[in-house]
């Protein structure tokens, strides 16, 4: 084994700390999944300022590189004391939120254990160690004795038992630990059941935004920590980049690459659309998690999952059922497309799948037309049956374009957890499309895209003169293009009870937590998957 080998397998002590939080968040970290919560930014505040070289003195060392050849293990001390007799203490610096008591916690003890440990092998004379809690300004010593060390050697040897497991740890059940997890979002402890959830840990960031990028010729760039578009000398918008959580361009529309480069260095994806709403294509950070899970799920699409696959036609077709029977004047339909449902569920096979799938797409969208208002259809925006590209007529062309957000949507959930968009269960990933970005949004275009597209028909968002007609097909004006994705945003950013879960979730949160519930499938957590079926 070569020196690079070697190092590429030292274990981070700030991995084995966070296996004695909990062994799941250590598999979490190591598969790269970032958080950016206050906690999270709080404490890199905290390690900023101590991790400041410059502020070094003779009795006192700060940022210091610690390794062990012995156990395998690397990390870096925030601070060490130096007596005058030469006695060295390690003090690890900790951010604790106001009214929280300054107390050391196992994990802590276990960091500092780790770097006493090495600093020893180091040859250094180390007595002792403690905790510096930032914001109460207090030293709490650690003692370092025996005991401490053979609680950190089990985390270390945890940590390696987690590493080489085939599948990741399950969540803790009803712990406390979850409700200040800074990793609950990701890892959502109490979906994983599939079941009603009793408590909300509030993680997600509510601010945060899909920035759409929708007029012709404009220029995005980054300035000062703010995302700003200007068309000519004109600012036509400025958003500070930390609330925004993904970017599609859709058309004409520049983007510096000193911006390019910052959202992927952020991890945000961007997503680029045609003017008529077709995925162009996206980037993504070479750094974005799961990388492992991500080979299970080439190496299981492959292989094929149907229960997967049925899951997301069987919720397909109970949410066309669902928006007919609330929309339209269509039961019978709405009662056939339940029995199709009913099959789906039961399929045994990918083909009697799909010809269940076209059967039901057939006849909902047959009395799709029932679900615009009698004033639209008399204006002549009528709709006889579905194309895709290139669109025959108005309604079609609002739903290319409508489906085409929510690729662009599932595709940036599906990169936010580190799957593959192209490697699908439902549709093949032999066709270079975005298969799993495919395959999740069949769940949501009832509720979502056919939902926006009628809304905005039927309420006079978009009216016939807001097409025109190029070669035969259909195409959304501009100030039309701007209607729907002002329509759609307030869609996916509008909240509703989550069938399985029972509490108020966004559509768009539902996206990325559906896409999580594919991960857990392929990565061991959970047994099942299961659509978002509306009643
Ligand atoms: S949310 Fe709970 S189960 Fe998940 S990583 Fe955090 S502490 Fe562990």
């Amino acid at each position: 084994m070569n020196e690079d080998q070697h190092d590429h397998e030292l274990i981070p002590i700030s991995l084995v700390a966070h296996h004695a939080f909990c062994p799941r968040r250590a598999w979490l970290e190591a598969m790269g999944e970032r958080t950016d919560t206050h906690q999270m930014a709080v404490g890199t505040a905290v390690h900023g300022a101590s991790d400041n070289l410059a502020a070094s003195r003779a009795s006192t060392l700060r940022a210091v590189e610690v390794t062990s050849q012995t156990l395998g293990i690397v990390g870096r001390c925030d601070r060490l004391t130096i007596s005058d007799s030469g006695a060295v203490t390690v003090v690890e610096h900790k951010a604790t939120p106001v009214r929280r008591r300054p107390e050391v916690t196992e994990p802590m003890v276990v960091q500092v254990a780790l770097q006493v440990f090495a600093l020893r092998e180091s040859g250094m004379d180390v007595h002792g160690g403690a905790v510096y809690f930032t914001e109460h300004e207090v030293t709490v010593p650690v003692p370092v004795g025996d005991r401490e060390h053979r609680l950190a050697l089990a985390h270390v040897d945890g940590v390696r038992a987690v590493l080489a497991a085939a599948d990741a740890p399950p969540p803790l059940e009803d712990d406390p630990r979850c409700t200040r997890c800074s990793h609950a979002d990701v890892c959502l402890p109490d979906e994983r059941r599939l079941a009603p959830v009793r408590r909300r840990i509030l993680v997600a960031d509510p601010d945060s935004q899909v920035v759409h990028l929708v007029t012709p010729g404009s220029r995005a760039a980054t300035r000062g920590g703010r995302l700003k578009v200007t068309q000519g000398d004109r600012e036509l918008s400025s958003v500070p980049l930390e609330r925004v959580e993904a970017i599609v361009v859709h058309g004409n529309v520049d983007l510096s690459s000193g911006l390019v480069r910052e959202l992927l260095w952020r991890d945000l994806p961007i997503v680029w659309c045609s003017g008529s709403g077709r995925v162009i294509g996206w980037a993504a950070s070479a750094t974005r998690p799961n990388g492992w899970p991500r080979v299970r799920q080439h190496v299981e699409s492959e292989k094929g999952l149907l229960s997967l696959a049925r899951a997301f036609v069987t919720a397909k077709i109970c949410n066309q059922a669902t928006l007919l029977r609330r929309r339209g004047s269509a039961s019978p339909v709405s009662d056939e497309l339940r029995a199709l449902q009913r099959r789906a569920a039961a399929a045994a096979s990918l083909p009697e799948l799909f010809g269940i799938e076209g059967d039901a797409a057939a006849r909902y969208f047959a009395v799709f037309s029932s679900m615009l208002t009698q004033k639209v259809q008399d204006s002549g925006l009528c709709f006889t049956h579905r194309d895709r590209r290139p669109a025959a007529d108005p309604v079609n062309a609002a739903l290319n374009y409508a489906y085409g957000l929510l690729t662009a949507d599932l595709i940036r959930a599906v990169i936010a957890c580190g799957l593959d968009p192209h490697a699908g269960f439902l549709h093949s990933s032999k066709r270079n499309k975005p298969a799993l970005a495919l395959d999740l949004a069949e769940e949501f275009r009832a509720p979502i895209a056919d939902s926006v597209v009628l809304g905005a028909f039927n309420n006079g968002e978009l009216k016939a003169s807001d097409f025109t007609m190029v070669s035969g097909a259909a195409r959304l004006r501009q100030p039309a293009r701007r209607a729907l994705v002002e329509a759609y945003e307030r869609r996916v950013n509008s909240t509703f009870q989550h069938p399985t879960f029972g509490y108020q979730v966004t559509w768009r949160r539902a996206m990325e937590i559906q896409a999580r519930l594919v991960l857990g499938v392929l990565d061991g957590t959970q047994p099942g998957y299961r659509g978002v079926m509306t009643r």
